[in-house]
């Protein structure tokens, strides 16, 4: 190869706010045929707000907030965010832990307060009441990513946050297969989520509820049944899924973590440039050849 064409498109990948890492991650590009893409920060904003909080029988709603939101409040998780802004009152926590891809625990008032998925609470051996379980269902179907919130042994309401499709992601969704990538959207949101965003963008095959670890696993099956993979991300969660992938595309605005992991950067976080992304490794490679 010559280094003058390689040259030409790290240039014009400049121009389009793309952050190429090396000429390699050219070659990988013409043999990609799926493009596993991350929901939240990815296909959609990243900015998620409440949209319905439940608490059980007996439980304020605001202290409800309160306490979650006060656990929540050193969290930059998108559903971290969305639960502290909605939350009044805030209280110091103590003894704060981020359980990876579950949840977070804290310590409000001298009791342990927990907000997260429902597996988080199984670990924990927390009661979710049936009132909640069938909330946290009802919620879901309906597309909101709801997460339950406990303290004293028993789940004591659910907090539903959602978050907003990008503009451009269905767009990208449809540039990505006319150029012969089929999309998988991968998730560690709820299913009910994950196909609300799924239907709006365009995709059809789902992966999700994944733990962080489990998102690298997705890539490697893929990868075991001869697929070239290209993965999408923005979180500290897609690290390892972003190096794994032959091609890694991280979202500028994402977090240090994917940024150092990808192979390319989106400085402007428009999943159109992704799509560019590939188009112009593969167009670079032809002016080499
Ligand atoms: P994604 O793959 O969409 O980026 P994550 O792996 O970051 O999702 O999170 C998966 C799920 O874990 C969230 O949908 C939420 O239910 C739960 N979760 C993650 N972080 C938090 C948090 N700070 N507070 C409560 N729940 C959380
Ligand atoms: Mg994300």
């Amino acid at each position: 190869a010559t280094p003058m064409a390689l040259l030409v498109g790290t240039g014009r990948g400049a121009r389009a706010g793309l952050l190429i890492k090396g000429p390699e991650v050219l070659e990988t590009s013409r043999t990609l045929d799926t493009v596993l893409l991350d929901k939240t920060g990815t296909l959609t904003t990243g900015v998620m707000t409440v949209r319905d909080v439940v608490a059980a029988d007996g439980v304020d709603r605001d202290e409800l907030l309160s306490r979650a939101g006060s656990v929540e409040h050193s969290f930059t998780h998108p559903v971290a965010r969305a639960i502290s802004a909605a939350a009044s009152g805030r209280v110091d926590a103590h003894c704060i832990k981020d359980v990876s891809g579950l949840g977070v625990t804290g310590m409000v008032d001298g009791t342990t307060v927990l907000v997260g998925r429902p597996a988080l609470l199984e670990q924990q051996s927390v009661a979710v009441p049936h009132q909640l379980v069938d909330e946290l269902r009802r919620l879901e179907n309906d597309g909101a990513t709801a997460v339950l919130v406990a303290w004293e042994g028993s789940a004591r309401g659910v907090i539903a946050v959602a978050d907003t499709v990008r503009p451009t992601s269905a767009d990208a969704v449809r540039r990505l297969r006319s150029l012969g990538l089929h999309p998988v959207l991968l998730t560690g949101d709820n299913a009910g989520a994950a196909a609300r965003v799924a239907a709006e963008v365009g995709i059809e095959q789902v992966i999700a509820g994944v733990l962080p670890e489990d998102k690298v696993t997705a890539v490697r099956e893929l990868q075991e049944q001869g697929h070239a993979v290209a993965m999408v991300g923005d979180g500290v969660n897609d690290a390892p899924a972003l190096a794994q992938a032959d091609l890694g595309i991280a979202m500028g605005g994402g977090t240090d973590a994917a940024i150092e992991a990808g192979d390319i950067t989106v400085a402007s976080s428009d999943p159109l440039a992704v799509a560019d992304a590939i188009r112009l490794s593969r167009s670079t490679l032809r002016v080499i050849k």
